[in-house]
């Protein structure tokens, strides 16, 4: 096992990181850049180290203060978290030529998973159901409009590089097709310095449900359930639940065993997630992420595992701690988001934190990097904290929420939790009818 590790992320991902590196009694390296002196990852890590200024380019995505850090610190490996260099591939090889390991899938992976066209292709020829388009990259508009008029309206335009939401546009008709080609290959090449874009029967209903896999590397994989993660705004999400309401234990076993199997075939190794649009009972694959996600805490509530340790196990080449047989769902689980954002525009809202209470008690989790007194920076992800709780049943983890809610004591700046308060007044939430077009709709109906 690694006697030490660098964290190479911030706010509440960093401290779940260290978290388990704690209870593994694993050392912990933070980085910061200028703006994250006082930041908590820093407060809780064992060492840490300054690799820059605010601007993320110039701090937490520089490979070189990042290799620097892990050099001088002697850390024997790293720990990405999700966002910055997580899913870059050029970061892992790099990290692995100067004999650090990555905790994470290998470079290989994470290149043809990143590139949503070879991830297509890969995960088709692997058995997973993709949703129906176009047989890879689409170069001209002329193309674009034959399979729009192939697969017939409305299409998506999806820049194969695109990720966070961008890149992606929809044509309801021939006539939005050019403006849509046009924008998402602008969007993708502005963003991502790759204008290649595909195309996709866009569709109408669906719920958005994501299997979490994990392998050691070794051709072992097990899968843990689903998220549905339905609830978006601008394909963002921002309330993640386990189980889904509407996936029963047949669909769930079966669509978890062509997801397993397919990741156990290429050896991956870690914690991974396939995406899938659901609708009508088909599961539609849409993309893999290959790196620990944000919702993680609600599979880790109700199979009661730590998904961290477990990277960091393979990682250093141990077995996996529970095989299929062990994973047995327990309850539900519920996460918000809680950004610093100002409704109902959503405008990010950086600034002081004058007051800083969590909820607590039975079945409340709170990860966040937050303190009072604490001033969040104006440079990074409005992400602030994550409010999952868990019950016995989806009714009673709604409750929870509602209660844990009103416990939350965040002042100084404004927050994305007036949304959750209200959105735990609607029925369909209760009852757990949404798709992925049901919070924009709502958010234009009442805010
Ligand atoms: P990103 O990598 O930017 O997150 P994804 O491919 O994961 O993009 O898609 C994000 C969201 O966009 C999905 O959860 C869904 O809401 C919407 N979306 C993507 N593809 C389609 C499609 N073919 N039809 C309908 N909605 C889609």
């Amino acid at each position: 096992m690694f006697d030490k590790i660098l964290i190479a992320n911030r706010g509440e991902i960093a401290l779940r990181v260290i978290r388990a590196a704690r209870e593994m009694g694993i050392a912990t390296v933070a980085v910061h850049s200028t703006a994250d002196s006082d930041a908590m990852h820093v407060r809780m890590a064992d060492e840490s180290v300054c690799i820059g200024p605010p601007p993320s380019p110039q701090s937490y995505l520089s490979i070189p203060a990042i290799i620097s850090a892990c050099e001088i610190t002697g850390a024997q490996a790293i720990h990405p978290g999700y966002g910055f260099l997580s899913e870059n591939a050029g970061f892992v090889q790099i990290v692995e030529d100067h004999g650090i390991t990555f905790i994470g899938p290998t470079a290989e992976h994470i290149r043809v998973m990143g590139d949503k066209i070879t991830a297509k292709d890969t995960m088709k020829e692997l058995g997973v159901p993709c949703v129906p388009g176009s047989d890879g990259g689409v170069p001209t508009l002329e193309d674009a409009k034959r399979i729009g008029e192939e697969f017939g309206y409305p299409v998506i335009i999806k820049a194969t590089a695109g990720g966070g939401g961008r890149g992606m546009k929809v044509a309801h008709n021939a006539d939005e097709m050019e403006s849509a080609f046009m924008t998402a290959r602008a969007e993708g090449k502005a963003a991502f310095g790759n204008d290649e874009v595909y195309i996709e029967k866009y569709l109408t209903t669906p719920r958005h449900i994501e299997i979490q896999v994990f392998g050691d590397g070794k051709g072992n994989a097990v899968h843990l359930g689903e998220r549905d993660c339905s609830l978006q705004r601008r394909h963002q999400k921002v309330f993640e639940e386990a189980p889904g309401p509407c996936i029963t234990p047949e669909e769930r076993a079966k669509i978890g065993k062509i997801c397993a199997d397919a990741v156990a075939r290429i050896n991956y190794i870690g914690a991974g997630t396939i995406e899938f649009l659901y609708e009508n009972g088909e599961f539609y694959f849409i993309e893999m992420n290959t790196r620990l996600q944000v919702e993680h805490p609600v599979t880790e509530g109700i199979f009661g595992v730590d998904l961290v340790r477990e990277q960091i196990r393979v990682a250093a080449g141990l077995p996996m701690s529970f095989g299929q047989d062990d994973l047995e769902i327990n309850g539900h689980a519920i996460e918000v988001r809680i950004n610093a954002e100002r409704l109902p525009n959503f405008a990010p809202c950086p600034g002081k934190i004058s007051a800083y209470h969590a909820p607590g008690g039975l079945g409340v989790r709170m990860d966040s990097a937050l303190y009072n007194g604490y001033s969040i920076p104006p440079y990074y992800d409005s992400l602030i904290g994550k409010l999952i709780v868990q019950g016995r049943d989806r009714d009673e983890a709604l409750a929870r929420l509602s209660r844990a809610l009103g416990e939350l004591i965040v002042d100084g700046i404004d927050t994305t939790v007036p949304l959750f308060d209200a959105l735990l007044q609607e029925p369909d939430i209760q009852s757990g009818e949404y798709n992925i077009h049901w919070l924009e709709r709502w958010l234009e109906a009442n805010m």
